[in-house]
């Protein structure tokens, strides 16, 4: 496993962690004056300083990215289903002007919070094959430019809302489905949050293997969780292994960027540059 004590060079900030403390350029600049070299930046905060500005921001700085957040959502009524597409290509446009290693795939739940206005479903089954269906239309789209696409499960939790892909091996089952020469162009993004608690997960890593882990994402997990959503811990203040899970995925061979992603109402109230500080240190001592 690479040593991360000593520096911060593999450190990638994901820029919701700080989305409260200032706009994406702000962030920008932020990172570049603590020395982080990569970000991963939310297409709502990319839009707000327009996409030229945050490309030109992103190339002054000299920074990387590691991913862009995000695209999906893929279940839908009938009469939503021409937005979700244009929506999708847009992520892939849009990551491709920032030079973005991959787009991450949060791939929605029942399409009436997938894509709200969508008629109300119970239908699980039918948002799992929306799912698929979505994943392998985008796929084409995102070949064409050559953008990889990265599934990310997320905990059970968010079934319902936010994704109906939950463990590393529904995600990797899709994979093979939809990739099966496994080309490089569709992966998932494994986060610690996610997948921690799944007594699958390392016998799932080893079958990841290194074309498709295309992103890694840390952050730790709170006892108890007050907010599902925006509770997550700073690394090293919870319940997560995370050393044995970055050791697992560099086994592989994943040689990329740690992403730190926090979604906490109590680091957003912090202030940019002690959220910097305090993600460094923790990179360096407990990742
Ligand atoms: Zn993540």
């Amino acid at each position: 496993m690479r040593d991360f004590s000593k520096d911060h060079r593999w450190l990638s900030l994901n820029t919701a962690t700080v989305r409260k403390q200032g706009d994406f350029v702000q962030i920008v600049d932020a990172c570049a004056r603590m020395g982080i070299r990569a970000v991963s930046p939310w297409r709502d905060q990319v839009a707000t300083v327009g996409l030229e500005r945050a490309v030109k921001a992103v190339r002054d700085a000299g920074l990387e990215l590691s991913g862009y957040c995000r695209g999906g959502m893929f279940p839908s009524d009938a009469a939503h289903r021409q937005d979700m597409r244009d929506d999708n290509r847009r992520a892939v446009d849009e990551a491709k002007a920032l030079n973005a290693p991959c787009v991450v795939l949060v791939v929605g739940g029942l399409p009436q919070y997938s894509r709200p206005g969508s008629a109300p479903s119970k239908d699980l089954g039918a948002a799992h094959r929306q799912v698929e269906d979505g994943i392998a239309e985008m796929l084409e789209y995102a070949k064409s430019v050559n953008m990889p696409l990265a599934i990310e499960p997320l905990h059970p939790a968010y079934a319902a809302d936010r994704a109906c892909v939950n463990t590393t091996k529904h995600a990797l089952d899709l994979c093979d489905r939809l990739d099966p020469a496994s080309s490089g162009m569709l992966g998932v993004a494994l986060d610690v949050y996610h997948i921690w608690w799944d007594p699958e997960i390392h016998a799932q890593i080893k079958r990841t293997g290194k074309k498709r882990l295309l992103a890694f994402h840390v952050c730790d997990w709170m006892v108890p969780t007050k907010d599902i959503l925006n509770d997550r811990g700073m690394m090293g203040d919870g319940a997560i292994d995370i050393p044995s899970l970055r050791r697992a995925v560099e086994a592989e061979g994943f040689e990329g960027y740690s992403e730190i992603e926090i979604f906490s109402h109590d680091w957003w109230s912090k202030p940019m540059d002690e959220v910097l500080r305090t993600c460094i240190e923790r990179h360096r001592t407990v990742v």
